[in-house]
């Protein structure tokens, strides 16, 4: 995960890790190095600058080459940065609903049914919560067996209807099964389209309104780079949604996506996907993620 980026900026900081005198000069430097290297890693050109120029100013703001160990503050003030612009602090699902209602949106082949598996294993896996998975995807009869095995492969219920073309009318209907049948989390997956469309936000804002979910969540796949951001850009537009789910990290993706979608939409990322396994799922904690791409 991110080996080129953490390469890139392990030698970007390799002056300051202690390999040499640190003057104001290699410090502007090894700040041109890491702009390049997060640029390389598909980081948007003014994420990229602003970062840079931040780190910068915190430099100037601490002192840095008038301090006792210079390139370590450095390498701290470089790994902060990338941890704020990451998020900050993880933040967690609400689940404060009965039933509390998890809907999951973005493009087709992002990963969102493997997901909401991945997600309902993960719930289940916590003993107090029983979830619900529901089929929604009434134009591809394969994603609804595709939930299915995805379900009982978990030991989920999956909750369908094919006969019912109204995806607004199922999403209803499996939250109301919910409610009578004792399940205390519902997770709706919804049909993905290759490329934004009308008619797919329309649909997907429509099931949104009628069943006010908790958690509205945007599941990417971060091999897209810059492109993953566009497209969460034109979801949050529609939906306003609370997370943002970022698939196949374990895929040679450059990370540009984990590293710009929060300052660009403002919505955390709540949870990673490795694998294509149920239990590929990390909550996503963005200083854990900076310490692994700076070492
Ligand atoms: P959907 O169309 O959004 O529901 O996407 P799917 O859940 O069907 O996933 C599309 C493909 O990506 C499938 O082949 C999944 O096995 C694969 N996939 C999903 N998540 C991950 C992940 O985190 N890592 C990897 N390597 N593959 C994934």
């Amino acid at each position: 995960m991110f080996d080129n980026l953490s390469d890139k900026l392990d030698k970007a900081l390799h002056v300051l890790k202690g390999h040499g005198q640190i003057t104001e000069i290699n410090v502007a430097e090894t700040l041109k190095e890491v702009r390049r290297a997060l640029l390389d890693a598909d980081v948007n050109f003014k994420i990229a600058k602003e970062f840079t120029n931040r780190v910068k100013e915190k430099a100037l703001g601490q002192n840095v080459l008038s301090s006792l160990k210079p390139g370590q503050l450095m390498v701290k003030i470089v790994k902060d940065e990338l941890t704020e612009l990451m998020g900050g602090d993880a933040e967690e699902l609400d689940l404060t609903g009965s039933p509390s209602v998890i809907l999951m949106s973005g493009l087709q082949g992002s990963g969102k049914t493997t997901f909401s598996g991945k997600l309902a294993n993960f719930l289940k896996n916590k003993k107090t919560r029983k979830p619900l998975l529901v089929a929604c995807d009434v134009y591809r009869p394969a994603a609804i067996d595709q939930l299915h095995v995805v379900g009982e492969q978990i030991g989920v219920e999956v909750f369908s209807d094919r006969g019912n073309n109204d995806p607004v009318a199922i999403a209803k209907a499996g939250v109301q099964h919910a409610k009578s049948d004792g399940f205390n989390v519902v997770i709706i997956d919804t049909a993905g389209r290759l490329a934004v469309d009308e008619q797919m936000m329309t649909e997907i804002a429509n099931i949104h309104k009628a069943i006010t979910p908790q958690e509205t969540l945007f599941v990417v796949d971060s091999m897209t780079g810059q492109d993953a951001v566009n497209t969460a850009k034109a979801f949050n537009d529609v939906l306003n949604f609370d997370g943002v789910i970022l698939t196949k990290l374990d895929g040679d993706t450059r990370g540009g996506a984990a590293i710009s979608i929060k300052s660009v939409v403002n919505k955390p990322i709540k949870f990673i996907g490795t694998g294509e396994k149920m239990e590929a799922i990390d909550v996503f904690y963005p200083a854990r993620m900076a310490d692994r791409i700076l070492g």
